[in-house]
């Protein structure tokens, strides 16, 4: 591991820790398709966890994608869970899994998303556990959210039946912006079967692809009309992502094209609503199906969680809305309140992502502030 030197200023021995243990998880590349550095993340937060007296570790596994819960002995559904991913988005050079430290800011893959936050979240843990034994706070490390979480949150609360008063999902928002609202998601293929030809002789039947590119028009054009001028750009959106076909042939018309669409919407519309509305505009020549799909969600965030951040910081917070979604749909579904706000980061899934180390520290004093007076032992 290279060498940790931070500024004067910037320094305390709370923040050191924080960044060490940042530094450890980011440089394991725990991509999807590295199953065995995924679980050198799990290992290394069970090394921090398993010294714990009266601390209870539980690891699941669902499609290869583990997770890992920890809570004090006893305590099934604890009052607050802190809830993180340790899976990065996955870099085309591995080389690139690396951490530097530069003008108060942490950079590197992962250190905005989320491992920062999870070594926020595995510090505060392990220091409440020690000092207020058996306390009603838990933490849940998984390992797919790049991936959708349905391997990881989605299992543990549907299949797992993982439950808790409160959440903190550290995924999402700033330090004075907390989430309330996340759009939906509809992610859909669509497919042209046309017939296969010579390109000099368009005539003779349906160029699939063709018909895909004017589908992907007419689809641009719908939304594009949706855009209004709200800051927070709280309209539908719908963007090409994927284009292929088997043709291989430069003079040969495609018998088979298909795309992917990624969909983003705030209510009132919905995942039923939004395929409607993308079948009509495909037309009776296309195949749509749907990939992925989630419901925009509303969060509750703790009123005392916004008390505290106006105190500790002097400015009041901002209840904003995402684009983006999170694990957090997974937990709101079950009208549990969940807290979606985060440190300082920037560059999200590029190699130059970054965590601001001053906010690191606070963000850690605001979330021990709020569950010691959430639990009442402040
Ligand atoms: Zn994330």
């Amino acid at each position: 591991m290279q060498p940790i030197t931070l500024s004067t200023a910037m320094s305390s021995p709370l923040l050191e820790r924080l960044v060490s243990l940042t530094c450890d998880l980011m440089h394991i590349p725990s991509t999807e398709s590295y199953p065995a550095e995924r679980e050198r993340c799990f290992a290394l937060c069970r090394g921090r966890l398993e010294p714990l007296d009266g601390v209870v570790i539980r690891e699941y596994e669902s499609q290869g994608f583990g997770s890992m819960v920890a809570t004090a002995a006893g305590v099934e559904i604890p009052d607050i869970l802190l809830v993180g991913h340790l899976d990065v988005i996955e870099h085309p050079e591995i080389e690139v899994y690396q951490s530097s430290i530069r003008d108060g800011r942490l950079w590197g893959p992962g250190s905005g998303d989320m491992k920062g936050q999870c070594a926020i979240m595995l510090e505060l843990f392990c220091n409440l556990q020690r000092r207020f034994p058996g306390l009603s706070l838990g933490i849940a490390f998984t390992s797919d959210e790049e991936r959708g979480g349905e391997d990881g949150v989605r299992y543990l609360f549907e299949d797992v039946g993982l439950r808790c008063g409160l959440a903190m999902v550290p995924d999402g928002g700033a330090i004075h912006r907390v989430t309330v609202e996340e759009k939906g998601i509809l992610q859909v293929r669509i497919r042209f079967i046309g017939k296969e030809g010579h390109a000099a002789a368009p005539w003779l039947g349906p160029n699939s692809l063709a018909a895909l590119a004017k589908c992907l028009v007419r689809l641009g054009e719908h939304f594009d009309a949706l855009q209004d001028d709200s800051l927070d750009h709280w309209y539908p959106t719908c963007v090409p992502t994927l284009c292929s076909s088997p043709n291989r042939t430069i003079n040969c018309i495609p018998g088979e094209a298909e795309a992917t669409i990624d969909l983003r919407f705030p209510p009132p519309y919905t995942v039923e609503s939004l395929l409607a509305i993308v079948t009509e505009i495909a037309g009776p020549g296309a195949i749509v199906e749907p990939v992925a799909t989630a419901p925009a969600t509303r969060l509750a965030p703790d009123p005392l969680y916004l008390e505290i951040t106006e105190r500790l910081t002097g400015q009041p917070a901002k209840l904003v809305r995402a684009s983006g979604g999170s694990d957090a749909l997974y937990i709101s579904q079950y009208g549990i309140p969940v807290v979606l706000s985060s440190p300082i980061v920037g560059n999200l899934h590029r190699a130059d992502e970054w965590m601001d180390l001053a906010s690191m520290e606070l963000y850690y004093r605001i979330c021990e502030q709020f569950i010691l007076e959430k639990l009442q032992l402040g």
